[in-house]
C-alpha cells in the first residue's frame, strides 16, 4: 500500500469512505489468510482455529507489517493469535475478572474511582488481543447506545466531584471524527469537566486514524487532552506510529502509555526498558505496567507476581525515575489501580 499524503488524501472523492475504515475491515482476516500472509507453518491451522471460535481473530494489516516473517513466537503475532491453549480450564481465570458489570453508574458508564468515569463510547476494537480482559465481557450491552445518551449525560452532570471523562471501549477511536465530536459538544456544556482522557490502541493498530479531521477536533477541545495508547513491544514502534505521535503532539495532546506484562512477549527486564525509552523518544510516557487481569482463555499469558517484581527492580535500577512505569494490578473494590507490591498477601 502506498503511503497518500494529507494533501491527497483531502483531494479524493467525498464519496469515498477514510483509508482507514477500509483498513478496519480488512483486519477481520482469516486463520488462513494469516498463515499465508506470515509464512507460517500449515500445521498450526487447527490450534488457531480452536481459539478463533473463542474468540476471533482479528489484526489489521499495519500491524502485520510490524511482525517477523515465519516466527510463531514473534512477540506482536503472539498478542493476536489463537491458541488451543486459550480453551483449557483455569478456574482462577474468570469472565469479568475486574469487576466491571458491578461498577456501571449510567448507561455506557463504569464509575469506580473518585473523580474520573470510564465512558464506554463503542464495544468495538480494530484488533483482538488475546490476553483482553473484555474477551468475556458483554461489551454490546454496556457501550453507550445514541438513545440513552441523555441519561449518561445527567449523570455526568448531577455528580459534580467528576472532574476528567475517559472516552474507553472497544477502542473510542473507532467512532467517526463527527460522532466523537458531538460527545465532547455535549459535554463541554458540563463546567465541573476539566479533563478529557482517551484510552486507544488505534495509532499503534491504524496509524491513518490520526487524520487531519482528527487532529482538528482534538485542536478545539476547551480541556487538556490525555491521549493514553497501548503498546507492549518495542517493535510496535516504527515510524508510522512516530508520525501519528507527532500529528498527535502537535495538537497539544499529552501522550502516556499502558502495557500488559505478558509471558512470551514482553517478560524481562531488558525488553521493558528499551520499551519505556523507545516510548520516550517519540514523545510517550510510559505510565502503568499491568499485571495481567485473570481472564478466562488468558491464563498462558499470566506472569507470576514475584517475576514481575524482580522485573520491575531491575528496570528501576536503570531507567530514570519518570520512565519507570508504576506496576498495578487492578483488583476489584479497590479505589485505584493497586502498587503490584501492595496487592500480595
Ligand atoms: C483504570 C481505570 C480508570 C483510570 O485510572 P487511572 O489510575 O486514573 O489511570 C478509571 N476508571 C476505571 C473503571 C478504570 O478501570
Ligand atoms: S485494544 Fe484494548 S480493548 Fe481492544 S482488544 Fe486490545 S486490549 Fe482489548
Amino acid at each position: 500500500m502506498v503511503a497518500r499524503t494529507a494533501a491527497e488524501r483531502q483531494s479524493l472523492p467525498q464519496n469515498l469512505p477514510p483509508d482507514w475504515r477500509r483498513q478496519l475491515r480488512a483486519s477481520a482476516i482469516s486463520p488462513d489468510q494469516l498463515l499465508q500472509r506470515l509464512k507460517l507453518p500449515a500445521r498450526l491451522l487447527d490450534e488457531i482455529n480452536t481459539g478463533h471460535r473463542l474468540f476471533a481473530l482479528r489484526v489489521p494489516e499495519a500491524f502485520i507489517r510490524k511482525m517477523r516473517i515465519a516466527d510463531p513466537a514473534d512477540p506482536l503475532l503472539r498478542q493476536v493469535l489463537p491458541l488451543s491453549a486459550e480453551a483449557l480450564p483455569a478456574p482462577d481465570f474468570i469472565d469479568d475478572p475486574v469487576g466491571d458489570l458491578s461498577s456501571r453508574a449510567a448507561p455506557g458508564i463504569l464509575h469506580k474511582y473518585h473523580g474520573r468515569v470510564l465512558l464506554l463510547v463503542t464495544g468495538a476494537c480494530a484488533v483482538n488481543c488475546r490476553y483482553c480482559f473484555r474477551r468475556n465481557f458483554p461489551y454490546s450491552e454496556q457501550q453507550l447506545k445514541p438513545a440513552d445518551w441523555q441519561h449518561s449525560l445527567a449523570y455526568l452532570r448531577r455528580n459534580t466531584d467528576i472532574s476528567e471523562v475517559i472516552f474507553s471501549g472497544g477502542d473510542p477511536l473507532l467512532l467517526s471524527t463527527a460522532r466523537l465530536a458531538a460527545l465532547t459538544r455535549d459535554l463541554s456544556n458540563i463546567a465541573h469537566l476539566r479533563r478529557l482522557r482517551i484510552h486507544t490502541r488505534l495509532p499503534v493498530m491504524i496509524p491513518d486514524r490520526v487524520t487531519p479531521q482528527l487532529c482538528a477536533w482534538l485542536a478545539e477541545l476547551p480541556w487538556p487532552v490525555c491521549m493514553v495508547l497501548h503498546i507492549n513491544h518495542p517493535a510496535e514502534i516504527d515510524a508510522s506510529l512516530q508520525q501519528a505521535c507527532r500529528r498527535l503532539q502537535d495538537v497539544g495532546v499529552n501522550l502516556l502509555n499502558q502495557s500488559v506484562l505478558l509471558q512470551g512477549v514482553n517478560d524481562n527486564a531488558e525488553i521493558q526498558t528499551v520499551l519505556s525509552e523507545k516510548l520516550y523518544s517519540v514523545g510517550v510516557l510510559q505510565y502503568y505496567l499491568h499485571q495481567l487481569d485473570p481472564v478466562t482463555g488468558a491464563r498462558h499469558f499470566a506472569v507470576a507476581d514475584q517475576r514481575a517484581l524482580e522485573i520491575h527492580r531491575q528496570m528501576r535500577a536503570k531507567l530514570p525515575g519518570y520512565l519507570l512505569p508504576r506496576l498495578v494490578r487492578e483488583i476489584p473494590g479497590k479505589a485505584a489501580k493497586t502498587p503490584l507490591s501492595e496487592a500480595m498477601d
